[in-house]
């Protein structure tokens, strides 16, 4: 990076805010994949203006800049750039809210603004709204999760679907607004078609512009709220729950549903039990079956929302228990409920009489679940308030799944701490044979490289599911990374075989994405060509 160059970036951000010395520069290079790339520079910018400045000075230099909201994007690419050398921005210092519109449903935020911040200025000011929140940290972006089509929990859990009027700089520094015929337009944040064509979805997993400033749709804090939870004991009526789901899903009973097997949630509640490898580099069956048994685990538990009013969520209850009670164990779970849960989890833990008599309470559950580790009521108790907006870091601690020694009691982050993994993303049919036929496919080829299958299910929209593979590795181990990769990349290749796609990849597999679609991918070259002709903003992400 040429020392005028950064001369100038420092002269733009101030000095502190541009990151040069080899501490900071391994620091962000760190990622979760068996990846890697070198960044050149690390600049964090406070405002619009400044945005504008770095890509026109960027443009002048012809240097490649990546830019990041908050930069959690653990299992895909972290803050690599596909460039080596490339200057990465990170938004963070962008964080000021600034409109929350509570008659009207929405907040306008900056990049940085983190869906902890904003769940916590909402309960502050009294606010009665709820963001919808995904279950990585609270420190990720609300932005920058919407851009890389994120998802989350509630009826709101489509975030991009959810953003409104946006305000971006293009490569040649110009700040455009979308979503109205001014900036001054009172419907901007709340109309999403604007008027003519609609652009905002260039900027989605985009190379063409960098995003300052957005209106998100916020969720009116509903009357009563229940999360159900449903576990189901023999894997064969997978196929019947995915259906039943979509159905409950068009009729708009529920939506957003997260299923997980329970290989990935014994992921959530202990280290891998490298022990009980017996040799092998995969654990058998039988032990993974032993290990879900010890702690209650079913082999899938599938866990959503019911929002609305007492009456809605008392009829939705009904619907969710004629499609889904016989299909496996289903339970309701609602304020109540979660507190005596919660309270028996902490009571169980403590020594003497008190600890005796919350462990007779959770023998007298058993009643009703089967054998159920107190571990595993906590995890499932932790997404309740994600299922009500409110993050928290319970599910990020899967990614330390083969790094338990390393994980922190607070502020996770996987890149940092060296964790090995990648996310593996394909989007399906919400049909439920469907998905089960791949779901065998997934399997073997995960076997044959000598991984188990962890899978979440995740409700994108009644449609569609996304079968979420996240692959865990031993990063101090090079033979598994390899390994790894190998694995990702066979299931990429097979997803290409079937034509299916990836919601969300890796980095380094950006180049290979739009392959199979070069009339779209040329379209895009030539908008690409036409708004940054230098190629400076994040050159190649996903394909363009
Ligand atoms: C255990 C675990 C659980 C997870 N759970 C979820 C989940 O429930 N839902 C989910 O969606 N994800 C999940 N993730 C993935 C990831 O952590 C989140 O998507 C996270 O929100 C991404 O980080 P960020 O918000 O800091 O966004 P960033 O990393 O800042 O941004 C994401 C991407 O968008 C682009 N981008 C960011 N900001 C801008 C901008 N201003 N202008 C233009 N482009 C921009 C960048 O290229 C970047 O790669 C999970 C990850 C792990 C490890």
């Amino acid at each position: 990076m040429k020392t005028d160059f950064v001369k100038r970036l420092i002269e733009i951000c101030g000095s502190e805010h541009v990151l040069r010395s080899p501490e900071a520069i391994e620091l962000y290079s760190r990622c979760t994949i068996p990846w890697s790339r070198t960044c050149g520079a690390v600049a964090l910018p406070d405002n619009v203006d400044q945005v504008s400045r770095i890509v026109q000075l960027c443009n002048e230099y012809g240097t490649p800049v990546w830019t990041f909201s908050r930069g959690h994007n653990w299992g895909y690419g972290t803050v690599l750039a596909l460039q080596q050398g490339a200057l990465i921005l990170i938004l963070r210092r962008m964080n000021r809210i600034h409109e929350v519109n509570e008659e009207l449903c929405y907040a306008v935020v900056e990049p940085g603004v983190s869906q902890g911040q904003l769940n916590g200025y909402l309960k502050s000011k009294g606010f009665n709204l709820w963001i919808d929140c995904t279950d990585s940290s609270p420190d990720g972006s609300l932005i920058g999760n919407a851009l890389d089509k994120g998802v989350g929990y509630t009826p709101y859990g489509d975030h991009f679907g959810n953003l409104c009027g946006m305000e971006v700089v293009l490569a040649n520094g110009q700040v455009v607004t979308t979503g109205g015929v001014s900036k001054q337009c009172p419907t901007r944040h709340i109309y999403q078609w604007g008027v003519g064509p609609c652009i905002d979805g260039l900027f989605a997993q985009s190379s063409l512009g960098i995003v300052t400033k957005a209106g998100l749709w916020l969720m009116p804090k509903p009357e009563a709220f229940e999360m159900f939870v449903i576990g189901i004991s023999d894997p064969k009526p997978l196929a019947p729950v995915i259906d039943a789901q979509r159905k409950l899903a068009l009729r708009g009973i529920i939506s957003h549903c997260h299923g997980f097997n329970a290989f990935l949630a014994l992921a959530r509640s202990i280290g891998y039990p490298s022990h009980l490898l017996d040799g092998k580099q995969l654990l058998d069956k039988e032990v993974i079956e032993q290990l879900a048994a010890e702690q209650g685990l079913p082999p899938w538990t599938f866990v959503g929302g019911i929002y609305g009013t007492s009456r809605q969520v008392r009829t939705n209850k009904r619907e969710i228990a004629k499609y889904l009670s016989r299909l496996g164990h289903l339970v309701f779970i609602g304020e109540l409920s979660q507190k005596s849960l919660n309270r028996i989890v902490e009571g169980v833990r403590r020594p003497g009489f008190h600890g005796a008599f919350y462990r007779g309470l959770k023998s007298f559950l058993h009643l009703f679940v089967d054998r159920i580790s107190t571990k595993t009521i906590e995890s499932l108790l932790a997404l309740y308030p994600i299922l009500r907006g409110e993050p928290n870091e319970d599910i990020l601690a899967a990614a330390y799944f083969k790094n338990k020694e390393r994980q922190p009691k607070e502020n996770l982050d996987p890149a940092r701490d060296a964790c090995g993994l990648i996310f593996f993303a394909p989007i399906l049919p919400a049909i439920g044979n469907e998905i089960q036929v791949f779901l065998q496919n997934i399997e073997r080829i995960c076997s044959s490289n000598h991984f188990e299958t962890a899978v979440l299910l995740i409700q994108s929209n009644p449609r569609t599911f996304i079968v979420l593979v996240p692959l865990f590795f031993d990063r101090t181990n090079a033979e598994e990374a390899e390994r790894c990769q190998r694995t990702y990349d066979q299931l990429c290749e097979f997803l290409k075989i079937h034509h299916y796609q990836q919601y969300r990849c890796t980095t380094p597999q950006m180049d290979n994405i739009l392959q199979d679609n070069p009339s779209y991918q040329d379209f895009m070259k030539k908008i690409k060509l036409a708004i940054d002709p230098n190629h400076i903003i994040a050159a190649g992400r996903y394909g363009v």
